[in-house]
């Protein structure tokens, strides 16, 4: 069954990607294994996620949250299957009106762009690739990955980078835009910036319904009840400590729905709420 939920007038369906695998222990290393345990998880097993990306219909337009891992040959895992999964939503690429990442790392930008026998070509060829200017300046200006020291991830990234970012700027397709903008009525960009200086959530509230995407500004539901753990591929932690108390105290507020870009395993529930354990904060996933 499709994972979806209303909002208002909007609806918001997660678009599979990929999968991946991750240990809690060395992923999220500061921790300790007692606070995994509390959630029924051994933080030493490797625990199978996944890649998301989300596809609001709102006001008659297609918005395209995240865009996975692509087909470029550039993650571990497997290719990725956006197109697929759009295709099991009645959605073509040409029918997405905007794309907007959360982020710029190579998870969330893979299918900016199709292999094609002439090179990569943009998916979304009618679409709006509205990309937040900070996440832009800082990777792709300052050249990020190339002039990092040489490791597996860096160098994945700089040819995700080549294959998916760095063509679109001579699309015509592409916008810079600001910490926090409106995209539709009812679907809004909060800065929460902490993973990247740049991370932007999704806000879509018609009403009194309200959803959040969160991105990567935390990987693991987790982290919603024990904000304070960052991964290390978080390029601020304490600012992404943060966001995440931001973000859970905007989902309380508002009775929102919150669903991450890797939050739990596949074939799980995509959107939670969150509700209050023993007084703490807690993603609970939402059967629909
Ligand atoms: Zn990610």
């Amino acid at each position: 069954m499709a994972d979806r939920v209303k909002v208002g007038n909007a609806e918001i369906a997660m678009v599979w990607d990929a999968k991946f695998e991750y240990t809690p222990s060395q992923f999220l290393a500061s921790m300790p294994s007692e606070k995994w345990a509390a959630f029924g998880i051994n933080a030493d097993e490797v625990q199978e996620s996944r890649v998301m990306t989300f596809l609001i219909r709102s006001e008659g337009k297609n918005i395209l949250v995240d865009a996975g891992v692509g087909a470029h040959g550039l993650w571990r895992w497997g290719e990725g299957h956006l197109p697929d999964s759009l295709k099991e939503l009645d959605v073509t690429p040409e029918e997405i009106d905007f794309v907007v990442p959360t982020h710029l790392h190579l998870d969330h930008v893979g299918w900016f762009t199709r292999p094609t026998p002439n090179g990569p070509v943009p998916t979304f060829p009618n679409a709006k690739y509205l990309f937040q200017k900070e996440d832009w300046d800082f990777f792709v200006e300052n050249d990020y990955f190339a002039s990092r020291p040489d490791s597996p991830l860096n160098s994945m990234s700089q040819k995700m980078f080549e294959t998916a970012v760095i063509p679109m700027k001579d699309t015509g397709l592409m916008d810079l835009i600001g910490h926090e903008e409106t995209i539709t009525d009812g679907v809004t960009i909060l800065h929460t910036p902490g993973h990247t200086l740049g991370s932007v959530s999704i806000l879509v509230q018609q009403g009194s319904e309200a959803a959040l995407l969160i991105g990567d500004a935390a990987h693991t539901p987790q982290q919603m009840t024990e904000p304070e753990y960052s991964p290390g591929i978080d390029i601020d932690p304490s600012l992404s400590e943060r966001s995440r108390r931001a973000i859970v105290a905007t989902a309380q507020e508002k009775n929102a729905y919150v669903a991450g870009g890797h939050f739990g395993r596949p074939g799980h529930p995509a959107f939670g709420r969150i509700i209050l354990m023993d007084g703490r904060p807690m993603w609970q996933g939402v059967s629909l």
